[in-house]
């Protein structure tokens, strides 16, 4: 008996999307496309000529999920100053979008602007709707619960009678407020009938993530460093990318000699290389592997000039490779 071509619901035309195709199978042609069409484990192809092609669904799938969750660079969701997310309530944080990071000059877009203003207000709003709305107005960012809310409703608690059994209690979920996150949370049974065992998740979770393990690592490091006083110190500026450019640049120097250590104590990293806004992660990672402690520049105030004062300084060495 031939399997019939059965159209694609919604849940997957999100997973079978072009894009997802050509990221699974670069020699795919999406021109001339009259339908898509689920089989057995294929997706059916079908063109305007009446021709179809056959694709093997699970590398669509990988690529769909790989694509949801993949890891933005370190500057995309840091606030002014390079501000991390900020806890707002019912274990949520607001996570801004990095206005500040995306081109010179670009702290002066309004929504780069709003979010100085709005940095330390939010804990004044104690209404999530309002929260949300505020965020999306000024195109500022995400509220984000990576361990899901711990929000009560009062009417539980209120309106509840003595002898009414209580629910069992619903296992917080994670939650961000993102289309990509809510669109996946709306279509999670089909979801999950496609890909069992299937949960939202999105590219600011994948960021959150690596941002709050990059920080309980450089903790620890700290921790570990006699007085709380790193010995081994590395100091980073970024610039954002010119006008037109695709990258910016991310500088780097270093010392053996204390946080604190005058500027003649520090040496500039690989200065003979370029480094850019997707090098961060795997930068700072190799920097905490081998003992160095990152710190903006802003941070320490013996170097906090140094980039402006010694731009291409000599003799670099390499504490980390
Ligand atoms: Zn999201």
């Amino acid at each position: 008996m031939e399997t019939q071509l059965r159209p694609l619901d919604e849940a997957q035309s999100l997973i079978y999307s072009r894009a997802n195709i050509r990221r699974a199978f670069t020699e795919f042609d999406d021109t001339d496309i009259s339908g898509l069409f689920r089989k057995d484990d294929c997706l059916v192809v079908c063109r305007t000529d009446g021709t179809s092609q056959e694709y093997p669904v699970r590398p669509i799938v990988d690529a769909f999920k790989g694509f949801t969750s993949r890891l933005p660079h370190f500057f995309s969701y840091l606030g002014p100053n390079f501000r991390g997310p900020s806890i707002w309530r019912n274990n949520c944080y607001i996570l801004f979008k990095g206005w500040h990071y995306q081109s010179q000059g670009s702290a002066l877009l309004t929504s780069a602007v709003a979010q100085s203003r709005w940095a330390n207000k939010f804990s004044m709003l104690h209404d999530e709707a309002k929260v949300k709305s505020t965020l999306g107005a000024f195109d500022l960012g995400y509220l984000i619960a990576p361990d899901g809310k711990t929000e009560v409703n009062p009417k539980d608690i209120l309106g509840a009678g003595l002898n009414d059994t209580p629910e069992t209690p619903v296992e917080p979920q994670p939650y961000c407020s993102c289309g990509s996150f809510q669109r996946q949370v709306q279509l999670l049974p089909q979801l999950q009938q496609e890909i069992p065992g299937y949960q939202p998740t999105c590219k600011h979770m994948t960021w959150f993530a690596k941002y709050r393990s990059h920080l309980s690592q450089r903790s620890e490091l700290i921790e570990s460093c006699r007085g709380n006083m790193a010995d081994n110190a590395t100091a980073w500026y970024y610039a954002p990318p010119e006008i037109g450019q695709p990258h910016g640049r991310l500088s780097i120097i270093f010392t053996k000699h204390g946080q604190n250590a005058p500027l003649k104590y520090w040496r500039v990293y690989k200065s003979q290389e370029r480094f850019d806004e997707t090098h961060a992660w795997g930068l700072f990672d190799a920097m905490i592997e081998q003992g160095f402690v990152p710190f903006p520049h802003t941070a320490l105030l013996s170097v906090s000039n140094a980039f402006k004062t010694c731009s291409q300084p000599s003799s670099p060495q390499s504490p980390v490779s």
